[in-house]
């Protein structure tokens, strides 16, 4: 199959640095799904710094965001390497660090993920799947969310559900069924890839995930036993049982997204916040 290719002039959102990339043709060709986010890893426009462009069907560029993670030692050595382990460096060789971000979200808060995967692609599902599973505490492994589709042609997936995570092996994501700002994930992944030793940092994954899973595991207890709890209320509660200074609200919006994605929506609905009573209240 002969690919053709879009030309994009991109323009790091750091520096300035421009310079034109090739996209598939074929990633535009479908309507369904607006947005697609592509991944510029480090000096495919600039030595500097990597970023994700926004790109809407038309190939027009919406927007930038930056990533602000260094990784030094992923490009160095990968080529030489032989055996195929799955580490988190390998990972992000192949995904991109941005789309180890949101493979790490749908798997905490169980969004089914699809990736289209193209011919030169080895792994296979169950090895991701298992990959997965390391990340998260024991009692939430073993859930095969995680799809792989052979090719590359969008226009033949039929996946009706909004809640799915779709991406391919190129660095393109399709679908992020999230409104959530991924710093959870950054954070988590900067500490991990801070240590050297490979097989502690899933394992530090793990830990980082399990922690707020136990916040989120209290945090339903509290509910389950009150008729409703006031948001700031439920964050007091949490820090307390916890022993840590005040978690931010960014961190509640995962402990409830976490519960309305694995346990249950009307339990989520039990939590009130005053600025929003207020309003309905004028
Ligand atoms: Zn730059």
């Amino acid at each position: 199959m002969l690919e053709t290719f879009k030309v994009l002039e991109i323009t790091c959102p750091t520096c300035g640095e421009m310079k034109n990339i090739n996209v598939p043709e074929s990633i535009f060709s479908q309507k369904k799904y607006g947005t697609i986010k592509i991944q510029v890893p480090l000096n495919a426009v600039c030595s500097k710094h990597q970023f994700i462009v926004f790109v809407d069907t038309k190939g027009i560029v919406r927007g930038y965001e930056k990533i602000d993670i260094h990784i030094a030692s992923l490009t160095q050595e990968f080529e030489k390497e032989t055996e195929r382990i799955l580490n988190l460096r390998n990972l992000i060789q192949i995904f991109g660090i941005y789309g180890i971000f949101n493979l790490i979200h749908a798997k905490i808060f169980n969004y089914p993920i699809y990736i289209l995967k193209d011919e030169s692609f080895e792994l296979d599902e169950d090895t991701l799947n298992s990959v997965g599973d390391i990340i998260l505490p024991e009692s939430f492994g073993g859930s095969k969310t995680l799809h792989l589709l052979d090719g590359s042609d969008l226009s033949h997936l039929k996946i009706k559900d909004k809640d799915t995570l779709i991406m391919d092996t190129q660095q393109h994501i399709f679908q992020t069924p999230w409104d959530t700002k991924l710093k959870f994930e950054e954070g988590i992944l900067k500490r991990a890839l801070d240590i050297i030793d490979e097989k502690e940092q899933l394992k530090l994954l793990q830990q980082d995930i399990s922690r707020l899973i136990n916040e989120a595991k209290f945090a339903i207890h509290v509910i389950e036993s009150v008729k409703e709890i006031y948001e700031d209320d439920l964050i007091t509660q949490i820090s307390k049982e916890f022993k840590v200074k005040k978690i931010n609200n960014y961190r509640l919006n995962l402990i409830k997204e976490f519960i309305r994605r694995n346990i249950s929506k009307k339990l989520v609905l039990k939590i009130k916040s005053r600025v929003e009573e207020f309003l309905s209240n004028i």
